[in-house]
């Protein structure tokens, strides 16, 4: 088939456009060593293992690479998401817009024996920080070891586990304000209760966290007790599928979202790749291939069976990121 000169001229013209088209290269961040990379899955930085790309993402190491990161998005009018682990988030198939930053590589401990206090920065792994107490035979973090999330999301959600809470036990976090100036809050700033704080949905970024534990007990003893929480999750909870925990919070009362789950027979119930857990009705796992909008469409209709089965409105606990159909 010959194409007319004048569909060619359209065509030969479409394709130089797209070539001339800038494409997105990765950056420095200003004045620092720390690329700003463009178009990079969700699904790398999330527990869920679902979601689209980031349009620039970047992961600091230190304080003065994040506030110069936050400056570079200032400058381009960027909005700006931030991420820990990723193990409590739910990222849309479309991606997001602006800057993703990661926190996970802003990484430091510093105990302190005359305070009872350990420092630590935002990316601080929470597991890795529950072990370091156990090494060193500080109690009061063995419940953390097994939340697979980072020392700034467990701030921001007020993670917890077997009765206690990062609330119990932070002395106070600092934080980034949207023009990089550093505050220091203390547990009643940060508006704290079950799961939640003034710092969900807000544009304070936690850069640190200091917690009070009780050192000088013995570590062998320290350390099994950690062993011991890791083990229970390990065999009541699906950790060797990708999921965010618990999909909703606990409503009031006796009455646990698992256990409303598992009543209202949702248990193994999937839509596409997403499934809600058969070893724990409050898990949503991807069982292969699921989509960001698989998982969110289940967690719509096991919100609505339950509502209708028990009259009570579950509450999602994963943050939702990004844009999602209207249900
Ligand atoms: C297998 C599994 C088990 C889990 N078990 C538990 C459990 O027992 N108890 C529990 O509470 N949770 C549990 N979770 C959920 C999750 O691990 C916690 O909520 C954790 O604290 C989230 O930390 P993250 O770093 O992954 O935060 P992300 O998921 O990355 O982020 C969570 C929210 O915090 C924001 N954020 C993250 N870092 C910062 C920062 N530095 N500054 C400002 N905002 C920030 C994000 O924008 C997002 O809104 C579990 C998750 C999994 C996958």
């Amino acid at each position: 088939m010959t194409l007319s000169y004048q569909t060619r001229r359209v065509v030969e013209t479409a394709i130089a456009k797209r070539a001339e088209k800038p494409k997105k290269q990765e950056i420095y961040v200003p004045g620092t060593n720390c690329q700003i990379k463009p178009q990079v899955p969700l699904a790398h930085l999330t527990s869920l293992r679902v979601g689209g790309p980031a349009e620039w993402h970047v992961a600091p190491r230190t304080l003065q690479e994040l506030q110069a990161s936050l400056g570079w998005a200032r400058s381009e009018g960027l909005p700006v998401t931030m991420v820990g682990a990723g193990s409590n988030v739910l990222a849309s198939d479309r991606g997001l817009p602006g800057l993703t930053i990661c926190t996970r590589y802003m990484r430091y401990a510093e105990f302190d024996p005359t305070l009872s206090q350990v420092k630590t920065a935002a990316g601080q792994s929470l597991v890795r920080l529950a072990w370091k107490a156990a090494e060193r035979g500080w109690e009061g973090i063995e419940w953390a070891v097994g939340i697979p999330g980072t020392v700034g999301g467990a701030v921001v959600m007020n993670a917890g586990a077997h009765g206690a809470c990062t609330a119990d036990i932070l002395v106070e976090a600092k934080v980034l304000s949207p023009l990089g100036v550093l505050k220091t809050l203390s547990p009643e700033d940060l508006g704290y209760s079950y799961r939640t704080s003034i710092l969900q949905g807000s544009d304070l970024w936690v850069v640190e966290a200091t917690f009070q534990l009780r050192p000088g007990a013995d570590s062998t003893k320290v350390k099994a007790v950690t062993e011991a929480q890791l083990e229970r999750r390990r065999s009541t909870q699906p950790y060797h599928l990708p999921s965010c925990g618990s999909v909703f919070r606990n409503p009031l009362g006796d009455r646990g979202a698992g256990w409303l789950i598992e009543q209202t027979g949702l248990k193994g119930y999937q839509i596409g790749g997403a499934r809600v857990s058969e070893l724990h009705a409050n898990f949503i796992v991807n069982c292969g291939g699921a989509t960001a909008e698989d998982i969110f469409r289940l967690i719509h209709y096991v919100r609505d069976k339950v509502q209708n089965r028990w009259s009570i409105a579950l509450e999602p606990e994963v943050r939702i990121l990004g844009e999602f159909p209207d249900l």
